[in-house]
């Protein structure tokens, strides 16, 4: 009786002082186990003096019932403690905004590129503005001084949706539609896609033009070549250099092409003692065309006050997906809109 007095004692000390879950289950073993004290002494409990059984058994048995209580508060007590300390740790403002997705990808590289030209046209003083796809042949052709039967517009295999709407072959109409909508001075450059009846490693039927239109009075040519080489050297390095050759288009007058010294062999047209193949061994890429905005065209906004003994401007239009395959080195335009991920997770 007196072992068992001890055995309880220590049994309820130990519980007391029990930190954990684990521990406490380790302690249920020890005591109440298969081959704990207790559990023995209540085995043996026949082998005892008949007189003695009873108070012995119920003793015995009265420890164990006490223990098992004590087991199972203590067993709540630290359960409850462990899930308070675990919400202190672990608490969750229910009200902020969830978790964003992680990013999937990243943008496009005609989209990375078209960005980066809106940047440095936005930094030398343009807006950017947008306009439909799908065009009236008014905008597209005859405001840029391309009435029917010009021949110039056999120049672009056009995509018509009756005879009067086309998907635009240029972002060129914007052009007119600008200046029909605000009065001079305008600085404009005009991204988007455009359309063309055309199809192999350097053409598309879809591809993206930035068109730019600046009037103001006493614009010159002279100011066309500054911002060019402004955007030549912000996209491709600070040692370009540009130069303009002419060229024809129906709505400038006169109309320049325009290169670019070449980044891939500065200029010299070789690399080592081979012709560099980019620039074909002559120093120079040509990237976009321009001009003089023809006075015909400003006749189709005059009530805005385009005039065109009062000002003047230049227009220019490049393709960023051309922009794009120089920058990096990509050689065939249609890797662009094959959505290959090999091709596009590396830019
Ligand atoms: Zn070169």
């Amino acid at each position: 009786m007196a072992d068992l007095q001890a055995l309880r004692e220590e049994a309820e000390s130990a519980i007391a002082s029990a930190g954990s879950a684990a521990e406490l289950e380790e302690l249920r073993v020890r005591y109440l186990g298969r081959k704990a004290e207790l559990t023995q002494t209540l085995r043996g409990i026949g082998e005892l003096a008949p007189e003695e059984r009873g108070p012995v058994g119920k003793a015995a048995n009265a420890v164990r019932v006490a223990l098992e209580a004590q087991l199972t508060q203590r067993t709540q007590e630290l359960e409850a403690s462990e899930l308070d300390s675990r919400l202190a740790a672990d608490r969750i403002d229910v009200t902020l905004p969830g978790d964003p997705p992680s990013p999937a990808g990243h943008l496009h590289i005609v989209s990375q590129t078209r960005r980066e030209m809106e940047d440095i046209f936005i930094g030398l003083g343009f807006n950017v503005v947008e306009g439909p796809e799908v065009e009236f042949d008014h905008y597209n052709f005859t405001t840029l001084n391309i009435p029917p039967n010009h021949p110039a517009r056999a120049l672009q295999d056009t995509f018509y949706l009756s005879p009067d709407v086309v998907l635009r072959t240029h972002t060129s109409p914007m052009q007119t539609r600008s200046m029909e909508v605000k009065a001079p001075p305008i600085y404009i450059v005009v991204p988007g896609r455009v359309y063309r009846r055309d199809s192999d490693a350097s053409h598309t039927p879809m591809f993206h033009q930035l068109e730019g239109l600046a009037v103001d009075e006493s614009i010159t040519l002279a100011d066309l070549r500054g911002v060019l080489l402004e955007f030549a050297r912000a996209m491709f390095g600070p040692e370009r250099e540009v130069r303009l050759r002419s060229g024809y288009f129906p709505f400038t007058e006169p109309s320049v092409e325009v290169d670019i010294s070449c980044f891939n062999c500065g200029g010299s047209g070789w690399i080592g003692s081979q012709r560099d193949s980019l620039c074909k061994g002559s120093g120079w890429i040509e990237i976009l065309g321009s001009g003089m905005v023809d006075p015909n065209v400003y006749g189709f906004v005059s009530e805005m006050g385009y005039d065109p003994e009062k000002v003047s401007g230049f227009a220019f239009g490049m393709g960023i997906d051309r922009i794009a395959m120089l920058k990096y080195g990509i050689p065939d335009l249609r890797l662009m809109f094959e959505n290959d991920l090999r091709f596009l997770e590396q830019f």
